[in-house]
Order: C-alpha cells, then structure tokens, then sequence
C-alpha cells in the first residue's frame, strides 16, 4: 500500500508526503510529475492541512470508557467501592472488547494511534487494536493482593505471553508486564516482576507515588519510599513506565532520571479525583527523567483526548511554578510525541523519512484556531478533537475527513452501550 499526501504544510512548508509500507519514504517540495505517480494507491490532498506525528497516549484503561460518567464527583474509595470495582466484576472479555474498540475510535478521532495500555481480559483489548489498526502496549495486569486467588493465573499468562505476543496485531501490539502498583502487589511479586523483566527485555507498567497516603504506608509498612521499593524489587531501569508520581521527592526523582527510566503524567485524572497533588514537572526533568503524557482512563478523566491533556499539562505546570514559561507548547507536544515515541520504541515522535507512518491532518481552517499565528501554540492551546481531519497509523488511513474507515462508528457504539447497559443490571441485581 503506498500513499501520496499532496500539498500539505509541514513545519511551515508546503510539501508532498509519499507513504510506502508503512513508513514514510519521501518528503519532497515539489508536485511529482506524472511518471512518478506510477505505483501510488491512494491520493490524499492536503490543501490547508497541517500534517503532525499522531498524538501517543503514556497511560490509559482503554476500556474504562464503558464507565465515562458513571459515578462523577466522588471521593476515590467510595467511587471505587460503590461503583467501579462492583461493576468491574461482572466484566467479560467481550464487553472489554467492545469498551477498548469504543476507546480506540475516540482516540482516532483526536489523532491518537498510539495508547499504553493495563487494564483485564488483555486479548478482548489485542483483538480491537488489530481491528482498529492502531498501535499499542497492552501489560499484562498483575495483582496478588486482594486477589491472591488469580495470581498464579495471571503469572501463568505472562510467561505464555512472552512466548506467543511477538507477532500481535502484525506487530502493532507489544507486551509489558503490568504490576498495578506498590498497594496491590506484594514486594516478592515485584522481584519476580523484576526479574522476569530483565531477562525478557520487558517494559514495566505501574502506578506509583499517586496519593499521600501511598507514600505514607510505604514508609510504614516498608520503611521506604515506593520508587526505593521498586529499587529493592530490581524494577528501576530504562524499561520502568511509572504512572502519576505526583508525591516523589528529590531521591526518587535523581534515582529515576539516573536510571533512564519514565514517568508519565495524567493531570486531568488527578485535577478530577482530587489527589492533592501536582507533578513535579521541573523537577523530574531537572533530574534527567523522560515524562510522557497519558489521559488515564475514561472513568476518572473523562475522555481520552489528548489534545486537552497537552493543554491541562502545560496550564497545571504553569500554575504549580507560578511561571507561564513553564512547559511551553512545543514542549506538551514532545511529551505526546517524541518523548513517548523514546519511551516505547515506536520511531514515530518525528515526520521524517524513514519513520512509521503515523501521522495526523489538522485542519486549522475553523473559528476556534483562526487566525493561525503558530500552528503548535494552535494544536496544543486551542485545537480539541474535531480539528483532527486525518489519522494514519502505519501507513493506514484510519480516518479521513472524519469520516472513520476501519470499523461501522455507529455499530462499535452501540455494542459499548449494550455492554455497559448488560454490566450495570448485574452489577445492580448482584446487590439487591
Ligand atoms: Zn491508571
């Protein structure tokens, strides 16, 4: 499959993009001549477009849209207890399936190709980004506290996984192990989380440092502070993805960023369920620490847009430093893109020759991003998902003229809302 993309403005330049095998295989500055469309599928005029790398989202429970606006405005254990974890029972791999193809069709439609994923029934979200054709990370979630009777299961299917995940999705799919956080795994499942990744190569996928009283039951049960934890279970290195590390202090941060290793942020999640407090952005890369950007899930955000949590993150870090220099927006559009394109090897954080194809159009030609001064100040500070004409991934039209080309949007709507429709009667008749 080779595309053309003609007439589209990159970087401030008008230039035409030739899309071969999934990667991009020339950027040039003038119209090819006839003899060199020879070969070409697909035609894709780019008058008045801008043409950006696709956003990445560094964290998210992809299915969780099944519970967007179920229970707002709740304390965390209550919402958790009285809503989230009833519900979250009666889940089946079909209704994940059905929750994770609604997730992705919103993430394509805010240029989005790319999410990390941790969340149940791994295969139901593996077979809709397949169908989907975006990219992801899907961890294989482990927990043995509070639920010690899975734990052997789900180590079972990590080491299965290991053996059997190379080729997922044609590739698209890469496998981390995805121990919950330092709360709901024990320090010796950490180890061997720990060890299995090291041997394997593995990225770590893991909640830390979200609450003040994380912090402070670390210290009491553990005499520690939870990255010393993660140091004690072998898990600090260049593979670790912590998610939140909103309470981390100097020592953490200098042992993270010495370590090569990733935090991402989600601080839309965090606003809205009230943790108290912010990430210490400046910090964290004053100490060497990569940060990604990631929505969390949908249940607790309550979108997956990522053009609104670049937004969210920079406003955040200004207000924390009280310096509107702080995380500027070429800045929050590195953590979507380049940066995470680091942290989970995908080659794609740049438009450039050689690099995947995964790409989006924005259409900049709308009240709210006109006029046009800076087209990233525009993607970042005033641009929200409908400004997003075309998503690519992997040299795949995924949506065009927001028009949605992998799936019937409206039957991957109705399959979500009948599933979360069927999981709220049981859940609700489970109580009674
Ligand atoms: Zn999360």
């Amino acid at each position: 499959m080779s595309l053309l993309i003609r007439n589209v403005t990159l970087d401030g330049t008008v230039r035409e993009l030739r899309i071969s095998d999934g990667r991009i295989a020339a950027i040039e500055s003038d119209a090819p001549h006839e003899r060199a469309m020879h070969g070409i599928d697909r035609v894709i005029d780019g008058t008045g477009l801008h043409v950006f790398p696709s956003l990445k989202n560094a964290h998210t429970h992809v299915a969780m849209v099944l519970f967007r606006g179920y229970g707002d405005d709740m304390p965390l254990m209550d919402w958790l207890r009285t809503r989230i974890w009833p519900a979250e029972r009666h889940l089946s791999e079909e209704d994940v399936y059905h929750g994770a193809r609604l997730g992705i069709l919103e993430m394509i439609r805010g240029g989005t190709t790319f999410f990390n994923e941790m969340y149940w029934h791994r295969p139901g979200i593996v077979r809709a980004v397949e169908e989907m054709g975006v990219r992801a990370v899907v961890g294989q979630t482990v927990i043995d506290i509070g639920d010690p009777g899975t734990t052997a299961r789900q180590q079972q299917e990590l080491l299965r996984l290991l053996e059997t995940s190379r080729t997922e999705a044609g590739g698209r799919v890469t496998l981390a192990a995805a121990p919950h956080s330092i709360y709901t795994v024990t320090p010796e499942l950490l180890a061997w989380v720990g060890a299995l990744a090291r041997k394997h190569d593995l990225l770590v996928h893991i909640h830390l440092s979200e609450t003040q009283g994380e912090v402070d039951e670390c210290l009491r049960a553990h005499g520690c502070r939870p990255t010393r934890l993660l140091e004690r279970a072998g898990l600090i290195g260049p593979n670790l993805i912590a998610v939140h590390g909103q309470f981390l202090d100097e020592d953490e941060l200098a042992l993270l960023g010495a370590a090569g290793a990733t935090l991402v942020t989600n601080p839309t999640a965090n606003l809205k369920l009230a943790t108290g407090g912010i990430f210490p952005y400046r910090a964290a890369r004053a100490a060497g620490v990569r940060v990604c950007l990631g929505t969390d899930g949908a249940a607790s955000n309550n979108n997956l847009d990522m053009l609104e949590e670049m937004k969210v993150a920079a406003l955040v870090q200004k207000h924390r430093e009280r310096d509107a220099t702080v995380l500027p927006a070429a800045e929050a559009l590195a953590l979507a893109t380049t940066s995470a394109s680091a942290a989970f090897g995908l080659g794609s954080g740049t438009v450039e020759v050689g690099a995947p194809a995964d790409l989006m159009l924005v259409d900049f030609r709308t009240p709210a991003t006109q006029p046009l001064h800076d087209p990233v100040s525009a993607l970042v500070y005033a641009a929200q998902a409908a400004q997003v004409h075309t998503t690519i991934c992997a040299g795949r039209v995924l949506m065009h003229e927001r028009r949605i080309e992998v799936c019937d949007e409206d039957a991957v709507i109705a399959a979500a809302v009948g599933s979360v429709r069927r999981l709220l009667h049981q859940a609700t008749a489970a109580t009674m």
